[in-house]
């Protein structure tokens, strides 16, 4: 079937020389079966025509003869008109007969049935028209014939047999002329013939080649009984007939051979032509039928069958072309479909790889692609289900859309991400545009009855500047994204300083990925104090130094870290070395300190982590009373439904769990009640300027207040001097970190730490 219509026009094709050639074969077939047609009516018509000519002019003698006897064996009988009319009387009661004569050798008439007074009829040696015949009478045995002529005795076209009657010494007595009407004898054999009018049909003389007889077809009787035809037709004829039949004119006459062939006249009419020749009067019967006729006829016969195959053929033409046009719009659907989005009917990203070519070629001119992202987008479907994404997406791309010009391309590259080809590329217009389209995009939502923002950033890098195909293109858009994605609603135009960045940070995975195997990973400890200053619990704080690269601060390589996938490894070396070495202090002090572990929202969301962490406190024999593991903020805004389980069953080991970096996230008072949290940690940023900002100890206090509200422990991080500690004690914050009291220590400073301020109590 797919061969079928891969092929279907060749299969039309085929099909329509098939029937070509089938409709060939039955006209030839037709034409074949018309022209034997023809050739056999004709032959029948020269054989009945022959047969009958040679029959009359038998009976005519005969007649000529027996009224020759009578006349001439009574003596002077040939001299008495009324005795030879009374003789005559059986011979004209022939209506073909048109008269009767008898003549004197010398040509006077002895008798005419014409006229009363034979001495009133023209001498036949003198009358031009009878001459010739008369002389070959007088000098033949047999009847003989004369041309045809127009008598003006009967006012007809009469036909001459003439017969010399002789006495025993073979001298002629009289001359017996019969007048025949060719027209009455002939018109009325032809009479039945249904297709006479397209016949010629003609009794040649031999000798002279004058017509003795002309079908009345011929209108200009006159001229053409007195046109014999030409040596040089007849000449064209026997070569026509040996080209045929391979006969000599001898053998033809001599066997009296019926032969039909076409021929060609003089005037370039062309005929199929039949003969027979009588050799016994030396006469030719041809009957010729004009070819058109026959064509005509045949093309009668045909119509039919070309009705058929032109039918046929354009009946085939337009199924082909259905199916043809089905197949061609199922294939454009498919292709459609491959090509675009289901959901926003966009074209989609194999459609953007084929269209890059239109838009980037040689000497091609400058277009910007831009990177849309809708920000927090997968909390949409995580708090109001797909369907309900799937409506903001497709009124996304309707605003999308309504504000690029028709001219630009826009692509539905992935989830919540799009992707805009437009030849605008001046910087200034370009943020304009992006600036116009994340207010659009940021506007309102209303699907189903639901009213909610959300915010989109966008990247975009220029051609052929940030990149010559699409590849770098999107990877330079997608660097300039990120730029925006961090602050959120806002847009970058790509700068080769990012791609600095981003080199850096593909370095920084690589190295990254190697930093636990090659030992660069290690643990620190920062001390946490009640408020006199007593050591009460640590943060574990991880480092990573690189030879090539140095330091890198956890702030910088933890997000990467998650972002590569790489934060569950790094997390499990993290709690496992925390839990290992703070339990050997412990051990080695006799003394249970609490243990801080931050836990990143990757880290969390692993499925493997709480099945690790049990196995860690059991490996490490950690006192799970001791342990605090510190989440963000933000955690709690990704999916709450997934993490509260999970928290509630940490918990349940006895294990701790303090808030993070709490007052920078959006968390709402109702939230945090359902949160099973134990602690508060206040942000470092807030106790920074504590001392001078009034809108930093609102913040802190308010804190304070909520956290003593639900009952949680509160503790300030970052703390750097005595005023800072003072103001939070004062507000109501007992527990405190920060260089102030210590800055993170390794495990062995650590215990320094803690034995010296052992010492001190
Ligand atoms: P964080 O959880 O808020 O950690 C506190 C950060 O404040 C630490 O920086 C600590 O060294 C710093 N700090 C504490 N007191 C002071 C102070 O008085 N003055 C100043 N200037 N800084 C102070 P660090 O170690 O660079 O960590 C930065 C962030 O990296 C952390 O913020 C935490 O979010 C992340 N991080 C650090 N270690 C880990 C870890 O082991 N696991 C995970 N998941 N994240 C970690
Ligand atoms: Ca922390
Ligand atoms: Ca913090």
């Amino acid at each position: 079937m797919a061969l079928f219509k891969k092929n279907i026009w060749l299969i039309f094709y085929i099909l329509m020389l098939f029937s070509t050639v089938l409709f060939c074969v039955i006209a030839y077939i037709k034409w074949d079966s018309v022209y034997l047609r023809y050739q056999n009516a004709q032959e029948n018509i020269v054989e009945i025509l022959a047969n009958t000519t040679q029959s009359l002019f038998d009976t005519q003698e005969r007649l000529m003869d027996i009224l020759g006897t009578s006349i001439t064996t009574e003596k002077h009988n040939f001299n008495n008109p009324e005795k030879i009319s009374k003789y005559a009387l059986p011979l004209l009661k022939n209506p073909a007969v048109t008269a009767f004569g008898v003549t004197r050798p010398d040509g006077n008439f002895v008798y005419g049935s014409t006229n009363e007074d034979p001495s009133k009829i023209i001498n036949l040696l003198k009358y031009p028209a009878s001459r010739l015949s008369f002389i070959e009478a007088l000098q033949s045995h047999s009847m003989v014939f004369g041309r045809t002529y127009f008598s003006p005795e009967t006012k007809s076209w009469v036909m001459p047999i003439r017969k010399t009657i002789r006495d025993s010494n073979d001298q002629p007595i009289v001359v017996l002329t019969v007048l025949l009407s060719p027209t009455l004898i002939f018109d009325n054999l032809i009479a039945n013939i249904h297709h006479k009018k397209n016949l010629l049909i003609a009794i040649i003389r031999d000798s002279d080649l004058y017509p003795q007889y002309l079908s009345n077809d011929i209108n200009t009787l006159e001229k053409a009984y007195l046109t014999p035809f030409t040596e040089k037709d007849r000449n064209n004829i026997y070569e026509t007939i040996f080209h045929h039949y391979g006969l000599s004119s001898d053998e033809l006459k001599r066997n009296e051979i019926l032969v039909s062939f076409p021929h060609k006249h003089a005037d370039g009419t062309h005929y199929l032509a039949s003969l027979k020749f009588n050799n016994n009067y030396k006469i030719w019967t041809i009957v010729h039928t004009h070819m058109n006729t026959i064509i005509y006829d045949f093309l009668w016969v045909i119509f039919t069958y070309f009705l058929i195959y032109l039918t046929t053929g354009i009946g085939f033409f337009f199924l082909f072309r259905l199916i043809a046009r089905a197949d061609e719009k199922r294939k454009n659907d498919l292709i459609f479909q491959a090509t675009h989005d289901s959901l926003t009917s966009l074209p989609n990203r194999s459609y953007l790889q084929q269209a890059i070519s239109y838009w980037s070629y040689k000497n091609a001119p400058p277009f910007s692609l831009i990177y849309v992202d809708m920000d927090h987008f997968k909390n949409i479907n995580d708090s109001f289900g797909h369907q309900f994404g799937d409506h903001v997406l497709v009124e996304i791309s309707k605003r999308l859309k309504s504000i690029c010009p028709q001219d630009s391309l826009i692509v539905r590259y992935g989830g919540d991400e799009f992707v805009i080809l437009m030849n605008l590329c001046e910087h200034q217009a370009l943020l304009i545009f992006s600036f116009q389209l994340i207010e659009l995009l940021s506007k309102p939502y209303n699907i189903n009855e639901l009213n909610f923002n959300i915010s989109a950033s966008v990247g975009i890098a220029l051609y052929p500047n940030h990149g010559e195909s699409l590849d770098m293109l999107l990877r330079s858009a997608d660097i300039a994204l990120s730029k925006s994605k961090m602050i959120k609603n806002s847009v970058h135009i790509f700068a080769d300083t990012m791609q600095d960045g981003f080199l850096n940070n593909i370095k920084m995975e690589q190295a990254l990925r190697k930093a636990i195997t090659n030992n660069e990973l290690s643990m620190v400890y920062q001390p946490q104090v009640n408020s006199e200053g007593i050591l009460y619990g640590v943060e574990a704080l991880v480092r990573w130094h690189n030879p090539s690269l140095g330091h890198i601060p956890p702030s910088h390589f933890i997000p990467l870290a998650e972002t590569f996938g790489l934060m569950p490894h790094i997390g499990r070396f993290i709690l496992e070395t925390a839990c290992t070495q703070m339990h050997e202090l412990h051990t080695t002090l006799k003394h249970t300190f609490h243990v801080s572990i931050n836990i990143s929202v990757r880290q969390l969301m692993d499925t493997d982590f709480y099945t690790h962490l049990i196995n860690t406190i059991e490996r490490t024999h950690i006192d799970t009373l001791a342990l605090t593991l510190e989440v963000t903020e933000n955690l709690f805004i990704e999916d709450i439904n997934l993490i509260l389980p999970l928290l509630e069953k940490i918990r349940a080991l006895g294990i701790q769990i303090s808030m993070d970096d709490f007052g920078t996230g959006y968390s709402s008072l109702s939230m945090l009640k359902k949160l099973p949290i134990d602690e508060v940690k206040i942000d470092k940023s807030f106790v920074d300027d504590i001392v001078e900002d009034l809108t930093s100890q609102k913040m802190v206090q308010n804190i304070i207040a909520i956290g003593q509200n639900f009952e949680m422990q509160i503790i300030a991080e970052g703390v750097e001097s005595i005023e800072q500690k003072e103001l939070l004690h004062a507000f109501g914050c007992n527990k405190f970190q920060g260089y102030y009291f210590a800055k993170p220590l390794s495990k062995e400073s650590l215990l320094t730490f803690i034995q010296s301020q052992k010492t001190s109590l």
